[in-house]
């Protein structure tokens, strides 16, 4: 099967994205920022599953270190032909009061490490004849939330890239997608205040947050050779949400 590196994969989403690929028999390279520890549980989660698996700290929002990074995994596993850029942050604010600083950096997390980690693997991918992207985008990038024009910005371009690089790499082999998820339980939803959270519940149709797992499928479809046909595309996991 193929190497893997999904990014912001310590916990959440992108630790279920790690897992759901290890299951599907893909070695994962489970990145994070900082809490390598959580990474390591992940990987040591995906080794269970019968793969190579190993966590990995860089900061993708830091182009060099994400060159460096894609090199020892090349060296080490192979030729990645799977990424996933779900590592993101919220910086939240309303547009009157959100400082400079705010919206800079979610922008640099968020838009340009998804570039930088699609620009360093697509050269790999394109040499290779063979890839799949799946970018994390967000409800918040397709219908906008108050608070959040840093974040909804950089999910939005997101998108943008999404289909532009899908235009670009089609040719090559490569699948470029995105999910834009609604809600779901993670450390990055815990942080709502209580009665924004039981609102949001409200708009859902299914009257829940999603789980990390229900991302993580699409993910591993996404990923598969089952979804060679599809590129280009944004698809909503959202609950029916609005
Ligand atoms: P989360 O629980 O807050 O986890 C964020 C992950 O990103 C962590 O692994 C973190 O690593 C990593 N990360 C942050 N900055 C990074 C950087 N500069 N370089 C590398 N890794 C970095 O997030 P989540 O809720 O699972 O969300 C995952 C993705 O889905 C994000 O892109 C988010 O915007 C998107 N999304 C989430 C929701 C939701 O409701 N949860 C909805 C729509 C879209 P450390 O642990 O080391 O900090």
């Amino acid at each position: 099967m193929a190497v893997a590196i999904v990014t912001g994969a310590s916990r959440g989403i992108g630790a279920a994205i790690a897992r759901e690929l290890a299951a599907r028999g893909n070695d994962v390279i489970v990145n994070c920022a900082g809490s390598l520890e959580k990474a390591g549980i992940v990987a040591e989660e995906c080794r269970a599953k019968g793969v190579q698996a190993q966590a990995m700290a860089w900061d993708v929002s830091d182009f060099a270190a994400c060159q460096a990074a894609v090199k020892e995994i090349k060296d080490k596993f192979g030729v990645p032909t799977i990424l996933v850029n779900n590592a993101g942050i919220t910086a939240d604010g309303l547009l009157m009061r959100m400082k400079e600083d705010q919206f800079d950096k979610v922008l640099r997390v968020n838009l340009k490490g998804t570039f930088n980690m699609m620009q360093v693997c697509s050269a790999l991918m394109v040499r290779a004849k063979t890839g799949r992207i799946v970018n994390l985008s967000s409800v918040a990038g397709v219908m906008g939330n108050a608070g959040q024009v840093n974040y909804s910005a950089s999910k939005a371009g997101v998108i943008g890239m999404t289909k532009s690089a899908a235009k670009e790499l089609g040719a090559r082999g490569i699948t470029v997608n995105a999910i834009a998820p609604g809600f779901i339980a993670t450390d990055m939803t815990d942080a709502l205040p209580e009665g924004v959270r039981e609102k949001a519940e409200k708009q859902i149709a299914l009257g829940r947050f999603g789980r990390p797992e229900e991302i993580a499928a699409l993910a591993g479809f996404l990923a598969s050779d089952a979804a060679s046909y599809i590129t280009g595309q944004v698809i909503v996991a959202d609950g029916g949400l609005g």
